[in-house]
């Protein structure tokens, strides 16, 4: 397995494989970049079929802390770190204590957090061997950062309808969301009170059920999703979910979700754009939940302060929209440009 050659290779500072053969922990952590700050990012479990799917996915995703956290404007760099792991089948305290132990190994240069597979239990456990870990909560709230992490979307997406279709609040609307879990369930909540008309989907029956009766929003088959007509499509599901066919499918004239990796290959981007869709780069538009896990770490939380951090995330998209449209780009390639050229400080 090749790292300075892999294509998803960029300058990583530092990436290192541990393994603890009592728990059977098989972990990699991968530290993109360290110039803001000690490199945040989550810790994901997985079954991945291989250790370059693992590596691959570590490289990438720690690169998109480091830029993520660049425009968030958060004293911090990027990184990641995965397990691979199922979470539900072979997590257990051993394994995660020896997490601990490898992250502390790393003297703060990297700091854990949640990210799908691992929670704040999880956190709790990884606690008793490292400092080097947020997402724990603060004053007995719960560190669950989905609510901002939706927030965050929410204001990405009133600057992108004010940008594509010239509305500046969100009544009449029609947004439709993939995946109403943690953080889909929090932005149909927002959406529904400033007046937008959902179409709602998801794999999970019950999680559906339950949010069209509470929201009287509408919700179509997973498949469909894409197809529906709406004016924004919000995707908060999985990741590499915008492929040239779903670009070619969607009848909306915005996306804007939760999602990480929202782009199966980087030139969907330019599809998008070719087709006047109007792509709030993902992690721009879902920096809240990194805010928040980030002002976890002080002593002095201050919750309406970390609300306001996170409303800029809408300046920085209207400034992400105004150059696109200037540049006759897309907001991606604008995006990473900015986020460079903040690393370069
Ligand atoms: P979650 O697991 O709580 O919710 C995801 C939902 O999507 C689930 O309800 C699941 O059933 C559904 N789903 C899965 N496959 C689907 C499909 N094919 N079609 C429709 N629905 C499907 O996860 P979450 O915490 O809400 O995160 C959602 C996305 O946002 C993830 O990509 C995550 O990486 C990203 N993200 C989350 C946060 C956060 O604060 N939680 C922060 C940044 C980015």
């Amino acid at each position: 397995m090749r790292i300075f050659e892999h294509p998803e290779f960029d300058h990583h500072q530092q990436v290192v494989f541990g393994s603890d053969e009592a728990s059977g922990l098989r972990a990699i952590v991968a530290i993109h970049d360290t110039r803001r700050g000690p490199a945040l990012g989550g810790l994901r479990i997985y079954p991945y079929t291989s250790e370059a799917d693992a590596l691959t996915d570590v490289l990438r995703l720690s690169r998109g802390m480091t830029y993520k956290s660049a425009l968030a404007d958060l004293p911090l760099g990027g990184g990641k770190a995965v397990i691979i792991a199922d979470p539900r089948r072979d997590k257990t305290k051993a394994m995660l204590r020896a997490m601990g132990r490898l992250v502390e190994s790393l003297g703060g240069r990297y700091i854990t957090a949640e990210d799908s597979g691992s929670g704040e239990e999880d956190m709790r456990l990884i606690r008793q061997e490292t400092r080097h870990v947020s997402g724990l909560g603060h004053d007995g709230l719960s560190g669950d950062p989905s609510p901002f992490t939706a927030h965050g979307v929410f204001c990405a997406l009133q600057s992108a309808v004010r940008h594509r279709l010239g509305q500046e609040d969100l009544k009449g609307v029609r947004v439709a969301i993939q995946g109403v879990g943690h953080v889909g369930a929090h932005l149909a909540r927002e959406l529904h009170a400033a007046g937008a008309r959902l179409v709602i989907t998801d794999v999970d029956r019950d999680s559906l059920g339950m949010l069209v009766d509470e929201l009287g929003a509408d919700s179509v088959a997973p498949d469909a999703i894409f197809g529906a007509e709406v004016d924004v499509f919000a995707p908060c599901a999985l990741g590499a979910v915008l492929t040239e066919d779903v670009a070619r499918q969607l009848k909306a004239k915005v996306v804007c979700g939760a999602a990480n990796n929202q782009l199966s290959t980087p030139g969907v981007a330019n599809s998008l754009h070719a087709r006047d869709i109007l792509y709030a780069p993902d992690y721009v538009a879902n920096a809240g939940g990194v805010i928040e896990v980030e002002a976890q770490r002080h002593a002095h939380y201050d919750r309406n302060a970390v609300m306001r951090h996170v409303e800029r995330i809408a300046a920085t998209a209207d400034e992400i929209f105004a150059r696109a449209k200037a540049e006759d780009r897309s907001p991606a390639g604008v995006a990473d440009q900015l986020a460079r050229e903040r690393l370069r400080g």
